[in-house]
């Protein structure tokens, strides 16, 4: 028999196996149940596809979205693979013939919902086949812990009983302990062996960047990828109906995405973008559930994200195809107050978990620390490494240039004789010697800083304020916004410390390496395969990406095969698409290639672009 390293290469075209899939795969060819967690990208459907592959019997795939079906039947029929899946979307006939090629014999895998399965008659029709796998992706919705909960999930213990022979594999990105226990009891998994992933996505370039001119930053940040695939967060859909006009009036190819479209709207949208025919996507985050693009380059959050956890399934749907990827988040103080007034309409129990939420990530933005520590401690997880090489705070030259020790000693100062109660605003008109009304309530024009701050304008000591506070020299009161100082800051009246800071934040785009990988590609070649995956697959009303990833294409255009045996040495040519697609793409390759006078890369010294998983 085949084994299983032929067979990665053979149909998915893959050279190596990706961390814990072999294990994983071993497990479940051995019938032993399997808890898998891996992050978004990591690579979890190959641990059941290429198993169903091997197995004489079928394999059963519980999935959540008609849309993720979909998508991973269409992969899998591009490899050759026989896969089909049976839900409400299909004309009877159709499911019908699904039903009688599954009783045939000849499928491998079967995508279905949990309520498709328990519908009458199919756990007894499936009961009387071979069945050798049972997998369940997207395992999460099993528990109410959980970002998104399915009821009908919790019924798949009955479906296990029923399928006494059949291998369990669950699967899922989401990493909480209540969430694997809960997937544990209700599957009653007991003894299956438990995969736990590294939940770093080491592709992923993670920057936070003050938001000074919102709109302006945007707009030159998206000017930094052209012609490439990316996604912008904002909190509210208002927001999203204004950044999608600013977008569409300066030229890009962008659509909106949120709870308030019609239906029929958010799902053209979304399969615009899937399809490449539109490269932004403005949205909530009521966007990207069952979007498995995996040439996503860039994730930008206009707004702050409500919590750590959906930060990070957010900037997830970057980079899955393993490619450099950027998650830019434009962050400011002002933001803060709209969050905590959105917070302070909720009900008290949730109030107090939001504030938790917004604490943490308040944190996380503040830390001078590599972005990657305190995102995976919120996973349970300790980053090794000192400089990840992949985040602001490892790459960034350090701007902290300029002695601010003196205004500190002022702002910190005039903090203490008001009181420590008051906002920033209130203390910069003291400094500035504001006559305001509310400076003359308090008699704040007779405390000793009033007017010794005239030397800075509004704008600076507000920039310096939030520097104090990313510091730790003051902390600002959650609930009425109130500066209060910390120990630290009596060091710098005391003379103790010297701070240094920036006077001025720029609204400068950070600089963005223009190339998603090291390899050294042909780009005019890139483009001209990429217009010709976009061609093949518009003829099939396929995404693009099921044709050949932008992985294939980057391979293809640095070492450009000539014939089939090289093509088959290409990352995610396998059998089936090099037969089907191999000729289209080495036509334009060899055309180009002649009309430059350049030749094929030796295959030997072909270096791998290195699998970043
Ligand atoms: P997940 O379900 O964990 O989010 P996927 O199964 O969708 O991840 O895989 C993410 C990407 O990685 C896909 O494009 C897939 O083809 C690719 N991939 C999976 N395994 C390998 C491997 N061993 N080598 C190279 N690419 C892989
Ligand atoms: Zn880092």
């Amino acid at each position: 028999m085949e084994n299983s390293g032929k067979i990665l290469k053979r149909v998915f075209g893959y050279d190596e196996f990706r961390p814990l899939q072999k294990e994983i795969i071993e497990n479940i060819l051995k019938k032993n149940d399997v808890l898998v967690i891996m992050p978004t990208g990591g690579g979890k459907s190959l641990c059941y596809q290429l198993p169903a592959l091997i197995f004489q019997g079928l394999t059963i795939v519980i999935s959540p979205l008609i849309s993720l079906m979909k998508d991973q039947v269409e992969q899998l029929r591009e490899l050759g693979v026989d896969a089909v899946f049976l839900n409400s979307s299909l004309a009877h006939e159709e499911y019908q013939r699904n039903i009688t090629r599954i009783k045939s014999g000849k499928v491998k895998l079967l995508y279905i919902a949990p309520e498709g399965l328990l519908r009458p008659n199919m756990l007894d029709f499936f009961s009387s086949m071979r069945v050798d796998c049972l997998a369940i992706d997207e395992a999460h919705c099993i528990s109410e812990w959980g970002h998104d909960f399915r009821p009908e999930y919790r019924a798949l213990s009955e479906v296990r009983k029923r399928l006494p022979d059949a291998a369990c594999a669950a699967l899922t990105a989401t990493a909480t302990t209540q969430v694997r226990t809960d997937i544990r009891n209700t599957l009653e998994l007991g003894s299956a062996g438990e995969f736990l992933g590294s939940f770093n996505r080491p592709n992923l370039f993670i920057r936070i960047v003050p938001k000074v001119n919102p709109v302006n930053q945007l707009l030159q940040l998206v000017r930094n990828y052209p012609d490439q695939s990316g996604i912008i967060y904002c909190f509210t859909r208002k927001k999203v109906d204004e950044l999608y006009d600013v977008l569409g009036k300066e030229g890009f190819s962008v659509k909106p995405y949120h709870a308030g479209l019609p239906d029929s709207d958010r799902k053209q949208n979304q399969e615009l973008f899937i399809r490449d025919d539109v490269r932004i996507i403005v949205a909530t985050i009521a966007f990207g559930m069952g979007i498995n693009k995996p040439d996503v380059r860039f994730v930008i959050h206009y707004d702050l994200p409500k919590n750590i956890e959906g930060y990070y399934q957010e900037i997830g749907r970057a980079g899955r195809d393993g490619l450099r990827s950027d998650c830019t988040m434009m962050f400011s103080y002002a933001d803060i107050h709209k969050v905590k007034y959105i917070i302070s309409q909720k009900e008290e129990r949730e109030q107090r978990i939001a504030r938790i939420h917004l604490s943490s990530i308040l944190q996380f933005v503040e830390s001078d620390m590599c972005r990657r520590k305190p995102l995976l401690d919120y996973f349970g997880e300790k980053y090794a490494g000192n400089n990840c090489e992949m985040c602001d705070n490892c790459m960034d030259d350090k701007k902290d240039s300029v002695d601010i020790t003196i205004p500190a000693q002022k702002f910190l100062s005039c903090v203490k004789r008001t009181g420590e109660i008051f906002g920033a605003g209130h203390i910069i008109d003291v400094l500035r010697g504001s006559k305001s009304k509310k400076i003359l309530k308090f008699g704040h024009q007779k405390v000793s800083t009033y007017g010794i701050g005239n030397d800075l304008s509004k704008k600076q000591w507000f920039q310096l304020s939030r520097q104090f506070i990313q510091k730790g020299l003051m902390l600002q009161d959650m609930e009425f916004g109130g500066l209060k100082l910390t120990p630290g800051a009596y060091e710098v009246f005391r003379g103790n410390e010297t701070i240094f800071g920036v006077f001025e934040e720029t609204d400068e785009p950070p600089e963005v390496r223009k190339k998603a990988t090291d390899l050294d590609y042909d780009e005019e070649l890139f483009n001209r395969l990429r217009k010709k995956r976009k061609e093949l697959a518009d003829k099939s009303s396929m995404p693009p990406y099921i044709v050949f990833s932008d992985k294939s294409l980057v391979e293809m255009s640095a070492f450009l095969p000539m014939n089939h045996s090289s093509m088959k040495r290409i990352h995610g040519v396998g059998e089936v698409k090099l037969e089907k697609y191999g000729g289209h793409f080495l036509d334009i390759i060899c055309r180009y290639c002649e009309e430059n006078d350049i030749d094929e890369k030796q295959p030997d010294i072909k270096k791998k672009s290195p699998e970043i998983t």
